[in-house]
């Protein structure tokens, strides 16, 4: 009823200032909270740093009972518990890491009745033993964060959160919220039909990040554009974040971080569990740190101050991408991100995924997901629009945050270019890397054009008006929309694919974006 609604929202209103020192709920907190305090379930979509915690932490103070929460890493499920407990909340862990004496503890509080919060791995959780004390346990509800482990769709699959389909039969009244920062729909329905909640709503927002500046540029010298960047969104105390590719190109980012004046540390899943460790700590502490990193680095991240963000190539996804830059700015105080990419980015990862073991199915997932990270880093508008509808959020108008924003490609027709390129790669015998077709193109006599007999070709110095920084920016929109292809395994070589015709036919216009030469400082984007 009324009445009982009014309380429960004052109830939780109470919890978040109390207990949390909030003053106000954020984005749809509100709504979730009440519909749980009220025996609701369902699924929550908010990115990292969005608030998802709260969604389950307040309605499990609220509710009478004990709030049971599945989490997938001890170390985030120890970071958690011990700031509940600072809170003055009852709160613990179960987990494989506990020795027996805290683990009996923690059953000890469980059979009192004298805990609010607890969180459990999910093995623990499965054990007879573990839903024998909790069938008796009276439980205010289940939360099921990372819920993404579920589904065998995303990366993260844990065949232990495939047991959690349980949850429902075992405990039918009780409210299971699952949380996840994941919004890709195939995964979405999975996690649904998994736990159990296709009936039940889906809460999906929060996944703008408008203190976040997003700038993408084609990389030309990665160790040049990050370091001006690094030198433009530091502010002298806050983090930053490179993400490499590999684990050897994290070691040397940090190196030539390190010879350039930074406080440089790198990260990457080779490393030992105690050198891990030591760069978990040196980069949760250290004035203007800066951690270059393989993707390995994410999980477990929690300082509200990491500045910015730069990726030294494409990420695999729009999902992944907006994971990695949402570690940035989580103080809500304006932080930066920078993608840098290039057309090998996205013939490796198009190689990549073709070799791999995957499944078609999943394979062609995978191969969507490449290219809407592609239509982003290529976007001549606003990549913020673009990045949010891939979650199914609508932006009303442009964000004003971007680069594509607060510096506006020109668009030219460049069918013509396009043209050239095509037929200088064709006529070439589709056999020569992105250096010759380009030194052909603009009329250059080298010793290998000498050696082809390549200043014979009609093709020959026709693209000696375009520079040949924007020729490489133009064979990276054809690649990006498939024209062309490189070939990995050799050295590069570029050749025309089907979609290749319709151009040189003349059927299909190509527009290309006239690629502004380099980041400028943020001065200047501040002034504009
Ligand atoms: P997620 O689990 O979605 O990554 P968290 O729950 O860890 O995000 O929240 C991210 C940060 O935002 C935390 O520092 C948290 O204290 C803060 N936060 C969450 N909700 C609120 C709120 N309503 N008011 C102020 N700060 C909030
Ligand atoms: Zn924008």
């Amino acid at each position: 009823g009324f009445l009982r609604d009014r309380t429960a929202g004052s109830d939780a209103r109470r919890v978040l200032h109390d207990v949390f020192g909030h003053r106000e709920f954020r984005g749809r907190q509100e709504e979730i909270v009440s519909h749980v305090v009220g025996g609701g379930s369902g699924l929550v979509l908010m990115p990292t740093g969005g608030g998802k915690s709260l969604c389950y932490q307040v309605p499990a103070l609220v509710r009478p009972g004990l709030g049971v929460v599945v989490s997938p890493l001890i170390a985030l499920m120890e970071d958690q518990v011990s700031a509940l407990r600072q809170a003055g909340v009852a709160a613990a862990a179960l987990h494989s890491e506990l020795d027996d004496e805290r683990r009996s503890a923690v059953m000890r509080d469980l059979g009192n009745g004298t805990l609010k919060l607890l969180y459990v791995s999910p093995e623990r959780l499965n054990l007879e033993s573990t839903l024998e004390r909790l069938g008796r346990t009276d439980l205010a509800l289940f939360a099921i964060d990372e819920a993404h482990c579920v589904s065998q769709w995303g990366h993260h699959f844990r065949p232990d959160y495939r047991s959690l389909d349980n949850l429902q039969r075992l405990f039918p009244d009780v409210p299971r919220v699952a949380l996840t920062a994941t919004a890709d729909a195939r995964t979405v329905e999975d996690i649904r039909e998994r736990l159990g909640l296709t009936d039940d709503p889906v809460f999906r927002g929060g996944f703008d990040r408008p203190n976040i500046r997003i700038e993408a540029a084609p990389r030309d010298s990665a160790r040049r554009q990050i370091l001006q960047f690094a030198r433009e969104a530091s502010d002298g105390r806050g983090a930053g974040i490179v993400y490499c590719s590999t684990r050897k190109g994290s070691e040397q980012t940090a190196g030539w971080l390190r010879e350039n004046g930074h406080d440089a540390i790198s990260f990457h899943a080779g490393m030992d569990p105690a050198d891990k460790r030591a760069a978990h700590n040196r980069f949760a502490s250290g004035d203007a740190v800066v951690m270059a990193a393989t993707v390995a680095f994410g999980m477990g991240i929690d300082r509200p101050d990491v500045r910015w963000v730069a990726h030294a190539a494409l990420p695999a996804s729009p999902e992944s991408w907006y994971q990695e830059i949402g570690r940035a700015g989580r103080d809500g105080l304006p932080a930066r991100s920078l993608l840098l990419h290039g057309a090998e980015d996205i013939v490796w990862a198009r190689h990549r995924l073709e070799d791999s073991p995957a499944s078609d199915e999943q394979k062609r997932i995978e191969r969507e997901r490449l290219n809407r990270m592609v239509a982003i880093a290529e976007s001549p508008t606003c990549r913020r629009r673009i990045l949010l509808r891939c979650f199914g959020e609508d932006l009303e108008q442009d964000c004003g945050n971007c680069d594509a924003c607060l510096r506006p490609p020109s668009l030219r027709d460049g069918t013509v270019a396009a043209q050239k390129l095509l037929s200088a790669v064709v006529r070439t015998g589709s056999r020569f890397g992105l250096g010759h077709l380009v030194d052909v193109l603009r009329g250059e006599k080298t010793d290998k054009v000498i050696q082809f007999n390549h200043d014979q070709l009609p093709t020959f110095g026709v693209g000696k008006d375009v520079s040949a920084q924007n020729w490489r920016g133009i064979a990276r929109q054809l690649v990006a929309r498939g024209a062309l292809d490189v070939a990995v395994e050799n050295h590069g070589e570029y050749r025309p694919t089907e979609a290749a015709r319709a151009i040189l036919r003349g059927e299909e216009k190509v527009m290309i974006r006239v690629d502004v030469e380099r980041v400028p400082s943020a001065r200047n984007t501040r002034r504009r």
